[in-house]
């Protein structure tokens, strides 16, 4: 069988995802590789495809006992067989699993890596046809990776020590030089082809948030995400008690994790989540290591993580499975206070690494750059975009706020205080306080004491906190950090160069779907997806394995897009394979059997144009009631406000929505067409493309809706130019 074939029939895909079938072709020629993918790009793939198509066994080393459990039992699923040794295993299944590795039972065999070196395994492995070892998590060979394993160390000897060398590839997705030099020398990977692919995660939506009450904040998106699985990462045990309180009262079905509580709890409580028996996880950064939960639609950082590594680990635990998913961060200065404290406390030492990486993640809060090409730029990549137009930054209406007055007044009250002193006295100078210590140093005589005394304390820093994110102002020292003028000052105090802060002040596009998978985003019918979710419930209980494990929830989706009722269809669906489909497909086309005939849908009409854009689906969430009230009541989109008690804003955006999917809708009547020649210019000349800047050179009168149309009806997802858009607002007029 090939590549191909095997990718159809044993994981139900038809494609591979960028870089796997380059770096599966290395490895059939017989190559050493090591593959450099993020988290969720799908590297298991990389090697368990060859390790199908080789003759002989493939070891996988790997450093997580709860990873190997998920991998075996995914395996096992798709009909590959696989088995692991590590130390859950009791000694007579231990036995029982060496022997029927000498039978030839399995193709797949996953071993921690103190496993590996024991002189049994050693003698299995020279008496065994061993075509591949497979290194997962490879970075744990490296005393510079995050989870740097003793034992890694001691697999190259062991390799070297086989009278036949198989092959040897290894993954990680940690990808700084140093840590990928260390995996090619300590694993002495012979001529390695290396692979790289880009480290963006193109499902996840990026959101920084200030929210005036985070616990409220919170609220409101649960509430506009319910029945979803999602992480909330809090910084301190006491926040995660507080936090998962809070939502038990609210009636959520929440667990939680932290290092404070026994191990059993923990492991209920991990059990719980990943079983989908809660589903919300409200954890300190102890939880995750080990998790593959593919189905995690959002997390939500609850406090600023320490670094951006860090943060983005967490955050990519979401989306896993390349459907859509939310990493927001909630950012707020204490969360700054608490984590100085926190370096403060953790180990002697100087803590400068702590400090910059401190420094960074809270410019990352503070810009308003592109969430997305910041990360990819802290990751030392060079994106191919300006915008993402896929986080909070991208979407959000930009409010431009002039402040070159007040960054003058700040800039000279550094340069009088010599650059010497830190944020909070820079402040209480510019407010004009009367404590001792600017007494003291006889700041009250300088020209810039009190001058901006209309301003809060609290705004002032948060003015010097972008000025410094922005390169205005350098932020000098660890502990006590000073504050010295930085290159761009110079510009603005002699030359006049203006000073803007851009405020996001709503954000006008969700994240509902992928940037680029526009399949996976078709709208669904959400009935069927919940009935679906049941049974896959069901089956997984029976089973003994996590739901995700039985079918991703990408594939659920298809199925409640294209009511698959026929063996045929059913294995068009993304991650149906034939194994799967003989063990599970009876149930789920059973009852999707039901569903359309009890809800009357033409099977036909959905079917038979998985990827075209005119499938409507016969049934819908929320957007698809306010289609019907503007459709067939013939409403205006004001009055579907008012009757659906939801904002304007919110049914446009399910207008913009349903059109978007290709649902017959006419928007013209709610389109000030006074301006169409007016509005094509506007997006034409405006370089940005964003709608704040194209609202700015029109007249009063045109809406935001106005312009966000002739967006929409090109994908606002992609990176476009404007000129294509206007394009797709004709047929409409
Ligand atoms: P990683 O180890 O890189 O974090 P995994 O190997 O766990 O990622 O894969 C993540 C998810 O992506 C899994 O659910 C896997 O089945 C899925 N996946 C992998 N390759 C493909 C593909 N070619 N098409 C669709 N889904 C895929």
């Amino acid at each position: 069988m090939t590549a191909n074939e095997i990718l159809k029939k044993y994981f139900g895909y038809d494609n591979f995802r960028a870089g796997q079938a380059e770096i599966i072709n290395h490895i059939l020629n017989k190559e050493d590789c090591l593959g450099i993918m993020p988290t969720g790009a799908g590297k298991s793939i990389c090697y368990q495809i060859p390790a199908m198509i080789f003759d002989g066994i493939t070891v996988v080393i790997s450093p997580l006992i709860s990873l190997m459990k998920d991998q075996v039992d995914s395996l096992n699923q798709v009909g590959i067989p696989a088995t692991y040794i590590n130390s859950s295993l009791t000694e007579s299944d231990y036995l029982q699993t060496i022997q029927n590795i000498y039978h030839g039972m399995y193709k797949i065999i996953c071993v921690a890596p103190e496993r590996f070196f024991s002189d049994t395994f050693i003698s299995m492995l020279n008496f065994l046809d061993i075509s591949m070892i497979a290194i997962d998590e490879a970075h744990c060979v490296s005393q510079w990776g995050h989870d740097f394993r003793p034992s890694y160390c001691e697999i190259s000897k062991v390799i070297s020590s086989l009278s036949k060398r198989p092959v040897v590839v290894s993954f990680t997705a940690t990808a700084t030089q140093v840590v990928k030099d260390d995996i090619i020398k300590l694993l002495n990977l012979q001529n390695p082809f290396v692979l790289t692919t880009g480290f963006d995660r193109e499902n996840l939506y990026f959101s920084v948030q200030t929210p005036e009450s985070k616990k409220d904040f919170l609220l409101n998106f649960l509430e506009d995400h319910k029945n979803i699985s999602g992480i909330i990462y809090c910084s301190t045990r006491k926040t995660v008690d507080e936090v998962y309180e809070r939502l038990c009262n609210y009636g959520y079905k929440v667990s939680r994790y932290h290092a404070g509580m026994s191990e059993k709890s923990r492991s209920t409580s991990q059990d719980d989540f990943v079983y989908d028996r809660t589903e919300i996880m409200v954890a300190t950064n102890a939880f995750g290591m080990g998790i593959d939960k593919s189905n995690v639609r959002y997390v939500i950082h609850y406090n600023m993580p320490s670094d951006l590594e860090s943060y983005y680990q967490e955050a990519g635990r979401a989306g896993r499975d390349g459907d859509k998913a939310e990493c927001v961060l909630l950012f707020s200065r204490a969360d700054v206070v608490t984590n100085k404290f926190l370096i403060e406390h953790s180990s002697e030492g100087s803590h400068t690494n702590e400090y910059q990486k401190l420094n960074e993640i809270v410019d990352y809060c503070n810009t308003s750059k592109c969430l997305r090409s910041y990360i990819l730029e802290y990751f030392g990549e060079v994106p191919n975009f300006d915008n993402c137009n896929f986080c909070s930054n991208c979407n959000s209406q930009i409010e431009i706020t002039d402040i070159t007055v007040d960054a003058k007044k700040i800039l000279s009250c550094i340069k009088r205080m010599n650059e010497r002193f830190g944020a909070g006295l820079v402040a209480d100078v510019l407010k004009g306080s009367k404590s001792a210590k600017v007494k003291s140093f006889g700041f009250d005589s300088l020209s810039t004491y009190g001058i901006m005394s209309e301003y809060s304390r609290d705004t002032i820093r948060d003015l010097i906190s972008f000025l410094v994110a922005e390169g205005y102002i350098k932020s000098i020292g660890d502990k006590y950090p000073i504050l010295a003028l930085d290159v761009k000052a110079v510009d603005v105090l002699f030359s006049d160069t203006q000073v803007v802060i851009k405020k996001k002040i709503e954000r006008i596009l969700k994240p509902e779907k992928n940037r680029k998978n526009d399949f996976e985003s078709l709208p669904f019918d959400n009935d069927l997806f919940e009935i679906l979710r049941d049974v896959r419930s069901d089956v997984a209980e029976e089973n003994n394995v996590p739901p995700f494990i039985i079918f991703a929830d990408v594939s659920l989706k298809q199925m409640s897009t294209y009511y698959p009722t026929d063996v045929d269809s059913m294995l068009k669906i993304s991650g149906v394979g034939s194994f799967k489909l003989e063990k599970y497909g009876d149930i789920f086309i059973e009852t999707i059997r039901d569903y359309v005939k009890v809800h009357d849908i033409r099977k036909a009409d959905v079917l038979e144009k998985p990827k075209t854009k005119n499938n409507a689906p016969a049934k819908a969430d929320t957007k698809l009631v306010s289609y019907e009230l503007f459709t067939k009541d013939g409403k205006s989109i004001k009055e579907i406000a008012e009757i659906r008690d939801l904002t304007e804003r919110t049914i446009e955006q399910h207008l913009l929505d349903c059109y978007e999917n290709g649902i017959d809708i006419n928007l013209a009547k709610e389109v000030n067409t006074n301006f169409e020649d007016e509005i094509y210019n506007a997006i034409n000349r405006c370089n940005s493309g964003k709608l704040r800047e194209i609202k700015d050179m029109l007249p009063d009168e045109v809406s935001y809706f106005d312009i966000k149309l002739p967006q929409a009806s090109h994908s606002p997802w992609a990176v476009d130019s404007c000129q294509d858009s206007t394009k797709a607002l004709l047929p409409l007029m």
